[in-house]
């Protein structure tokens, strides 16, 4: 019988394979919990060890999917400082989906020193610097029980995190996207400008079947006229076009994300032309370059599109593209290489 070695619960972070991390979970020490009912407001949430929740079966989150996310990163600094990313915009952008889905939600100061809270228990979990990041998910959701489509008449906020490295397999490597033209991932009047947790299952099948055939993801359109380029599953996109930056504007059926706001003010702030506007799928094979942007995946290159079985590939240059250039500005405000002088880095220790 083999005695337990010493070692296993000892928790040292020198037990932890920093350079084998992918975006996958990885439990941690602890979980951020807090409750409200329907009229109340949240007041005080607490740290308990990571693990299940219980939930009645007639939680309205698990019959109707009133729930919220965001997906937010701590990061270790080679000046010894830990760090979030404009932890604002995602308390801001949970409040509005929160809105969006019939919930109350916390206060955005509440939300920020839940999230620095749950970062700093877990602190032997954010990877040293260069090696990742720690992955922090907060997520609100109506666990009463309801049996008619109403709202639920208790909400918990509950944030937990784990350590993660590239979101796509490819790594930084260039993305080979399927352009979707059978399944949606917003409708007009929907919940795609919000993180509602009812926007990601139903792409689970279209991302698989791409995955499957060799592609990265895929690059939905609009649901209208299907003509117009509006996001990959879980990223924004850019394209790049004479110097000028496009994105679609974000109007009801795309996310706004954060580091889509950021990567617009960075081009600017590099001198390029942004234009928020429709763009069409014409327009995306011709142009010079394309690239995505997320927390989770960071700033990625696209290396190739694929619509109604024509492909065109982007050149790829790893130091002269738009894309490089604005990442290795992003990469350099979140690691204290450049200046932030934006207020967008909030220290957590
Ligand atoms: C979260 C998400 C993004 C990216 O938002 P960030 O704030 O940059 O992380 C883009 N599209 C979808 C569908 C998302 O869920």
């Amino acid at each position: 019988m083999a005695a337990i070695p010493s070692s296993v619960s000892s928790g040292c972070s020198q037990e932890i394979d920093w350079n084998n991390l992918r975006f996958g979970l990885t439990t941690t020490d602890y979980m951020y919990v807090m409750k409200c009912s329907k009229d109340e407001e949240f007041t005080e949430g607490q740290l308990i060890p990571y693990g299940n929740i219980e939930l009645s079966p007639a939680a309205a989150v698990l019959n109707y999917g009133q729930g919220v996310l965001e997906g937010m990163k701590a990061l270790q600094r080679e000046d010894g400082k830990f760090v979030l990313f404009r932890p604002v915009e995602n308390a801001l952008r949970m409040k509005t989906g929160a809105e969006r889905m019939c919930m109350p939600s916390p206060s955005v100061d509440h939300f920020i020193d839940a999230v620095k809270q749950t970062a700093l228990a877990n602190k032997r979990w954010i990877p040293p610097p260069g090696k990742g990041s720690l992955y922090i998910r907060p997520l609100l959701l109506g666990t009463g029980p309801t049996l008619d489509v109403s709202p639920a008449p208790e909400y918990t906020f509950l944030i937990y995190a784990t350590p993660v490295r590239n979101y796509f397999q490819e790594g930084s490597a260039a993305l080979n996207l399927y352009v979707e033209d059978q399944f949606d991932r917003a409708s007009r009047g929907g919940a795609g400008d919000v993180k509602s947790i009812t926007n990601y299952a139903p792409g689970m099948k279209p991302k698989i079947s791409a995955k499957n055939r060799g592609f990265s993801d895929v690059l939905y359109l609009d649901s209208v006229s299907g003509k117009f380029v509006e996001e990959v599953s879980s990223c924004n996109i850019f394209i790049v076009k004479d110097k000028t930056l496009l994105t679609p504007p974000t109007k009801g059926t795309i996310l706004p994300g954060v580091t889509r706001k950021s990567i617009i003010e960075i081009a600017q702030d590099h001198g390029f032309k942004v234009e928020e506007r429709q763009i069409a799928v014409e327009e995306l094979l011709e142009a010079d370059e394309a690239f995505c942007t997320g927390t989770a995946v960071g700033v990625v290159p696209v290396g190739s599109v694929t619509y109604q079985g024509k492909r065109v590939e982007y050149r790829i240059s790893d130091t002269k593209s738009v894309c490089s250039m604005l990442l290795s500005t992003y990469i350099g405000i979140q690691n204290g290489q450049i200046e932030d002088k934006k207020g967008w880095i909030v220290e957590i220790s």
